[in-house]
């Protein structure tokens, strides 16, 4: 029987008879209440081993109970009720954290996954549940021939993750991070207040929530900017013989703003070595293909590989690369990314001292370094923290082991941790999906002069400080 979330009760459990003496905004808690999360918990060891792992699976906190809310006002029961109890709350989208950001040792992870309807699409913006995957959100919008203005480059990460975190794809260095194109959030508060947010209302409340860790509040619904949909992708792998020309023409399609998409990464090349790639998309209608040369025009490469791609054919691309670590079970391995942005003034250097010391091994055969220059003045998140820059480089370790040996990957967090101290120490700023631990000194470091704004946020909208425990904050 496909589970119901009336049927998610488990009779008997510590959980439920500590609810059933719980109050709710002053209403009564009977069994049948429609304002009761009780029917909603669940706290069977398959619910709670599953809500213990995440894509990491470094991590592993168990907790007390899971819930799976499928309005806000569900979403607002259970925070009120897990504060009233001292429990921990942790909302989960996808699960793809690394490092059980979306864990509650002991208390309750709310898995948002019936949390996903898309609800409205205009001409330039959709309005989505936070649990919808942007695979969801892209399909229904591109049924319509509009697309978000920033998709990831993998489309099964839910909404409200992606939010909570930044969100960044092929076309950030045109449109920022996918918190950019937000215009409106539906949110539960940590004191279990629903608020809708936006540039102005609640503006102080919109800026802490966007890419703030799940610290202040659990986003419930967005709204995000849409634009009209390319027909075709034209896509370019550009290939290069060390990290300076690879940088040199990455930086000169950058200013000369010739893709639509930039990206770029060093990768295995299977016998030891490394290939430098840079990854280029251009968006365009009808039956006339942009002009290669032209595009290509001065550039060192001249093997390049050439595809031409549906919207969706493009967007979907990692999908393949999900097929394969699905098959070869590299996909339940241990994953100890570090992702970090560089500023552009010392990208290469920093870049290529770190590479020097890697290893493939280090990365696992499919792993790869993800590396591309992006502007910063079209990033307007507060609390996205980049280097001080005109241009900054993401640098990611996508660190994808070859077994599941958990002493490597132990000991790749804690190079993570090293390596994150020397970037930092040379102006570089941690991505925070990263797997290695923080300290709240290494968060106030990390977000600087905004750490007063998530700070007091947090003060006002999550005094008890119960939610998201996971990254260690506060
Ligand atoms: C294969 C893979 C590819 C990736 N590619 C990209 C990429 O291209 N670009 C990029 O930016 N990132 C990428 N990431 C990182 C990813 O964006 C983050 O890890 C993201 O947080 C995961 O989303 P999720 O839905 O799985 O969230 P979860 O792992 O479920 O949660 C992550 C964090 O978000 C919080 N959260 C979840 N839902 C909500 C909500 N509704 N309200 C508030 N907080 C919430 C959780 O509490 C937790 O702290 C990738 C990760 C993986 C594993």
């Amino acid at each position: 029987m496909t589970p119901n979330r009336r049927t998610l009760l488990h009779a008997g459990v510590g959980v439920t008879a500590t609810l059933a003496s719980a109050t709710l905004s002053g209403q009564s808690s009977g069994a049948h209440d429609s304002r009761s999360p009780e029917p909603l918990l669940a706290n069977d060891a398959e619910s709670r081993a599953a809500a213990a792992q995440d894509f990491g699976h470094i991590v592993d906190r168990r907790p007390r109970a899971v819930c799976k809310p499928a309005t806000g006002g569900e979403v607002a029961d259970i925070v009120r009720w897990a504060k009233a109890q001292g429990l921990k709350v942790a909302a989960r989208g996808q699960g793809h954290a690394i490092y059980g950001r979306a864990m509650a040792e002991d208390g309750i992870v709310m898995d948002l996954g019936m949390l996903a309807t898309i609800h409205r699409i205009e001409p330039d913006r959709v309005v989505v549940d936070a649990g919808a995957t942007w695979h969801k959100v892209l399909d229904a919008t591109l049924a319509k021939g509009l697309v978000p203005l920033v998709l990831t480059n993998y489309l099964d990460l839910s909404v409200g993750g992606t939010l909570a975190v930044g969100g960044i794809g092929g076309s950030s260095s045109r449109h920022g991070f996918q918190t950019d194109q937000v215009l409106e959030l539906d949110v539960v508060t940590g004191e279990g207040v629903e608020l809708t947010c936006s540039p102005t209302s609640h503006p102080e409340l919109f800026d802490a929530v966007r890419a703030g860790l799940a610290q202040c509040a659990i986003i419930v619904r967005a709204t995000l900017r849409l634009m009209r949909a390319p027909e075709r992708v034209r896509r370019f792998q550009l290939s290069y013989p060390d990290l300076a020309s690879l940088t040199a023409d990455q930086r000169r399609v950058l200013e000369e703003a010739r893709f639509d998409q930039l990206q770029g990464a060093v990768v295995p090349d299977g016998t030891g070595g490394w290939r430098y790639q840079l990854e280029a998309g251009v968006f365009y209608d009808g039956k006339m293909p942009p002009d290669d040369g032209a595009l290509l025009a001065g550039l060192v490469d001249k093997r390049e590989t050439v595809s031409d791609l549906t919207f969706g054919e493009d967007a979907n691309a990692f999908a393949k690369l999900e097929k394969i670590l699905r098959a070869n079970g590299q996909w339940l391995n241990p994953h100890p990314w570090l992702l970090t942005y560089l500023p552009g003034s010392n990208a290469l250097k920093i870049a290529s001292d770190v590479i020097a010391e890697l290893s493939s091994d280090d990365l696992g055969p499919f792993g790869r370094i993800t590396y591309y220059p992006m502007f910063t003045d079209v990033c307007r998140t507060p609390l996205l923290r980049l280097p001080d820059e005109r241009v900054v480089f993401p640098f990611n370790l996508i660190r994808i082991p070859a077994s599941a040996d958990r002493a490597n990957a132990e000991r790749l967090v804690m190079r993570n941790r090293e390596l994150y101290e020397r970037l930092r120490s040379a102006g570089g700023v941690l991505y925070p999906v990263s797997a290695f631990p923080m300290s709240p000194n290494d968060w106030a470091d990390h977000f600087g002069v905004r750490w007063s704004l998530l700070r007091e946020a947090k003060e006002r909208h999550d005094p008890a400080g119960h939610l998201t425990p996971g990254y260690e904050l506060f």
